[in-house]
């Protein structure tokens, strides 16, 4: 059976089938506007995050087009390479290349770093139709002779404005150098700074623009609370918010990887299953973490921003946000883990005083204001659609003193669905205290 909607885009029947198999009954606004041009071989611009379905708009058309003339894989020599910032991003890339080329005779490989080159250069060798890399590794094996790209048709840029914070600016300019002049290129950005457009306009021919504000992607979907506590009160915040067991598959979100660690560390000694992952966990460590987390052996996942960037989960219920970002951008995409592919969910931040004006950011860049958890238990009386203009007279009243008092009584007041503010729960046990203080 063939899905009808994703048929009037264009799509061959193979991957009409396995679209099938994978439930989706309808394209998404990304896929809608990008599939039909990227099938016709226009280069594109698409500005757009996690959770749109961007991926199956850039991977569909690039297997439909390559099945349409069925050439061999040729040794080291890719027709379609997808450049992503993070190992996992690239390996998730790879897993939808499978997935939606199920059907399709049609080889791919996925190369990163930080685990060993030989069966990435094995897989090169032999030949592959798709490539999937990021930057640092892909340039190693061309200098080294194992990867050509002068016989490239297609290249993909996912989540540019990522790789150009994670420094691969030069990386990419490099290896545009070695394209043919007379390709397809998709670049894809969840924000379009000044040095995105630069690069899109070096890289796009005449490029059709798609543009998925992420407003309407996730901030209408997501409930958003902020609570107001001091940066030392966050561990027990925490803790409290944690005991609402309706939190049953949370991403943590830190600065640091330093904060991750320690927030994971507090989170296990008071039985809370959590595990962090950050760039200076091993390959190996990610992805177990990853697994246990995907499978429901840890219930939270503490992640910096750079990690977490395209980790594809479903049923996140929560996003914690235990130290604001200070990229608003960063805020929109923190939470864009939850509330995924048309579900809803939750996102609970934590600003200190001396968050105050990335929040002011947030709300500028979200044109909203979150709802202050303080006035609104968030686990009690979570509302369907949170109202806007919770906060009465606005930041203004947000003295930090009073709100760091207020929030520990709301706090542990707070939890599970029975919460009933004319009987406060007791205080977190002594035992969780003293590890929090530890
Ligand atoms: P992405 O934005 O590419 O990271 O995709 C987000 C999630 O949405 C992934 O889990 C996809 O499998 C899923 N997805 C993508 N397109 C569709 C669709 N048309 N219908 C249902 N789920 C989809």
């Amino acid at each position: 059976m063939t899905n009808s909607n994703f048929a009037e885009l264009g799509l061959g029947n193979e991957l009409l089938n396995a679209l099938h198999k994978e439930n989706y009954e309808s394209p998404t606004p990304i896929q809608s506007q990008a599939i039909p041009p990227l099938l016709e071989g226009r280069d594109l611009l698409g500005v757009a995050q996690t959770g749109t379905g961007k991926t199956a708009a850039f991977v569909l058309p690039i297997l439909q087009r390559l099945s349409a003339k069925p050439t061999k894989a040729v040794s080291r020599r890719p027709q379609a390479l997808i450049l992503a910032p993070t190992r996992e991003l690239a390996i998730q890339i790879g897993e939808a290349v499978a997935t939606y080329g199920q059907n399709l005779h049609l080889r791919h490989a996925v190369i990163f770093g930080g685990v060993g080159q030989g069966p990435q250069i094995q897989k090169s060798v032999r030949g592959v139709h798709v490539l999937v890399a990021t930057p640092g590794r892909l340039l190693d094996l061309v200098r080294n002779g194992h990867i050509y790209l002068d016989k490239l048709e297609t290249l993909v840029l996912d989540e540019a404005d990522r790789m150009l914070d994670m420094g691969f600016i030069h990386d990419i300019r490099k290896i545009i150098a070695l394209l043919p002049e007379k390709r397809q290129s998709v670049l894809l950005s969840a924000t379009m700074p000044r040095d995105i457009e630069r690069l899109a306009r070096n890289l796009l021919s005449d490029p059709i623009k798609v543009e998925i504000s992420p407003k309407a992607v996730t901030v209408e979907r997501i409930e958003q609370f902020v609570y107001f506590p001091n940066s030392v009160d966050k561990f027990s915040l925490m803790l409290t918010v944690l005991e609402d067991k309706a939190l049953s598959r949370v991403i943590v979100f830190t600065r640091t990887k330093h904060r991750a660690n320690r927030v994971a560390e507090v989170l296990t000694k008071n039985d809370v299953t959590a595990e962090a992952i950050h760039g200076n966990k091993s390959q190996g460590a990610r992805q177990k973490a990853l697994k246990n987390f995907r499978d429901g052996k840890t219930r939270v996942l503490v992640a910096t921003d750079i990690a977490a960037r395209g980790i594809d989960i479903d049923g996140i219920s929560h996003v914690i946000n235990f130290e604001l970002p200070n990229e608003p951008e960063s805020y929109v995409h923190r939470i864009g883990r939850t509330a995924r592919a048309g579900t809803e969910g939750v996102a609970i931040s934590f600003c200190a005083p001396d968050e105050r004006p990335y929040l002011r950011d947030i709300e500028n860049l979200i044109k909203r204001p979150l709802v202050d958890a303080e006035h609104r238990p968030f686990m009690a009386t979570i509302p369907k659609k949170p109202k806007t203009g919770q906060r009465g007279a606005g930041n203004t009243s947000r003295k930090p003193k009073r709100h760091a008092g207020k929030h520990r009584g709301a706090a542990s007041q707070g939890g599970g669905k029975s919460f009933d503010p004319a009987k406060p729960r007791p205080r977190p046990a002594r035992r969780r205290r003293s590890a929090v203080a530890a």
